[in-house]
């Protein structure tokens, strides 16, 4: 399933480095750092890999002009070249290269009667959730309001009202995008709609995203919160939790995660230093309705030994979750599976520190005609492991059939993986379209298509 990266051959030394940073310091609007600079140090950092990226030189954007003057830069020079936001994704290290930086390119406009948010390409979700609210408003955001809009959209992006609203990539409507030649391009469906499917999944492989244009959702009040339970429950809980999300509402999303809570004041007193069973749910609507979905689920897990729910907007909800990690997707949760990762979470010495077991379908499986490629849409259960133990995997394997979700992956030789291999042949096609010698590939890379026969 895996294939080789394409790398094309650009050169990586100091000199073409240097020369472009002179280039890049003259026609550029915003900041550019070299090595040395203290905002190098600090830009050219990502902080949920372990990857010490040395690029030659940090842009960092004001404007779509100089975004398509950083790439036309690299190529002029032959440099690798990559595009953070945050980099809470970032898992390629751009050494050697322009590492283009959006984070100052962060507005963002509602217009509350569409029901639409414009948001420039360094925009993260915080800022998002902060201007729809007042409107009654609500993005399809993640678990962590710190992660960039970008990045996360264009990997797929699945948030706590997914279940309700689908993946964030179907609620685009476009994008502006500088191309692999610096050109800007408008996609949508009725402008490149070829690129315009391959953004909504595809990663960061079809350009530099300048700006995106996506739905917002009326969403009122949420009952959202994590409950704690023994741990010794774990395997009958988790049966319950298969059997029990058959009907559950769309409106209730949930997580269940085998953990070992740190000895901390914040974590509360009856929990602390203990594994525990934690269910996290959020509930788009009212207390009543969700505590009663919820029964079934509480019956299994026992008394909570502590809880935090409570009723909130969207955006005072406080919710948890993993991020980049071992990922597999699976129909159903067998019980060998459940078996695995209890036994894994409880070892004393387990390299996981905490498996997630979230539950996916509702709106995710119910794609509209024109969705983009984000692929394995009619799984029910996603697992997400902050560690690897061969047992686990073995328990897995024939279950999860190797496929995952782009935005929870942390190995980009694995990117294929999260599609269906039509989707995958498709994409390439369209990567041969618009990057034909792959330029922008360090990301979790869709090789272009072998040119097409004369
Ligand atoms: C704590 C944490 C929690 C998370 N929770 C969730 C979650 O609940 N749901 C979920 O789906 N994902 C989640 N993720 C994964 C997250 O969505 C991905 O890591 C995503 O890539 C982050 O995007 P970013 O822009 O913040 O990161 P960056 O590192 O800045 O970007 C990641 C990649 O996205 C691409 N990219 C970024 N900006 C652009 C642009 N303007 N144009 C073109 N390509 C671009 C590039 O390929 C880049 O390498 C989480 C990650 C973390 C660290």
């Amino acid at each position: 399933m895996s294939h080789q990266v394409q790398r094309p051959p650009y050169a990586v030394d100091g000199e073409s480095g240097g020369a472009a940073a002179a280039q890049l310091s003259r026609g550029f609007g915003g900041p550019v750092y070299l090595p040395g600079d203290a905002g190098y140090e600090r830009e050219r950092q990502a902080p949920y890999s372990d990857i010490d990226p040395r690029p030659a030189v940090v842009a960092m954007a004001s404007d779509h002009a100089d975004v398509q003057t950083a790439i036309t830069t690299a190529r002029e020079h032959g440099l690798p070249f990559s595009v953070q936001g945050t980099g809470h994704g970032t898992h390629a290290a751009c050494n050697g290269g322009i590492l283009l930086k959006t984070s100052e390119m962060a507005s963002v406009l509602v217009d509350p009667d569409r029901q639409v948010a414009r948001v420039g390409a360094g925009a993260v979700w915080e800022q998002v959730i902060a201007a729809a609210e007042p409107f009654g408003l609500a993005p399809l955001a993640g678990s962590h309001q710190s992660v960039g809009v970008a990045g996360y959209t264009l990997g797929g992006g699945v948030g706590w009202l997914g279940r309700k609203y689908g993946f964030a990539a179907d609620s685009v409507l476009s994008a502006e995008v500088a191309g692999a030649d610096g050109r800007l391009l408008k996609a949508s469906a009725d402008e490149h709609p070829d690129l315009f499917w391959a953004l909504r999944g595809g990663g960061g492989n079809f350009g530099v995203v300048t700006s995106l244009e996506f739905r917002l959702y009326p969403v009122g009040r949420v009952y959202a919160g994590v409950a704690y339970f023994a741990a010794e429950r774990a395997a009958e809980t988790l049966a319950r939790y298969r059997d029990w999300t058959a009907d559950a509402p769309d409106e209730l999303s949930t997580s269940v995660l085998l953990t070992r809570l740190p000895r901390a004041p914040e974590v509360p007193a009856a929990v602390r230093g203990r594994r525990v069973l934690a269910i996290q749910v959020m509930y788009a609507g009212e207390e009543e309705q969700a505590r009663r979905a919820l029964a079934p689920l509480w019956q299994a897990a026992g008394p909570a030994l502590s809880e935090t729910f409570r009723s909130s907007s969207f955006g005072a909800a406080d919710m948890g979750g993993t991020g980049p990690a071992q990922v597999n997707l699976l129909d159903t949760l067998p019980d060998p599976v459940i078996d695995a990762l209890v036994a894994a979470a409880a070892r004393p010495d387990s390299p996981v520190l905490t498996a997630e077991i979230r539950h996916w379908g509702g709106a995710m499986g119910r794609p509209g005609p024109d969705a983009g490629p984000v692929g394995h849409r009619t799984v029910r259960f996603a697992t997400v492991l902050d560690g690897w133990v061969p047992e686990v995997d073995e328990a897995l394997r024939p279950y999860a059939a190797g496929r995952s979700f782009l935005n929870f992956l942390h190995d980009p030789a694995r990117a294929e993986t999260a599609y269906a291999p039509g989707d995958h042949r498709r994409l390439r096609e369209v990567k041969r379209a618009y990057d034909p010698d792959n330029f922008f590939h360090l990301n979790y890379n869709i090789p272009p298509a072998p040119p097409r026969a004369r």
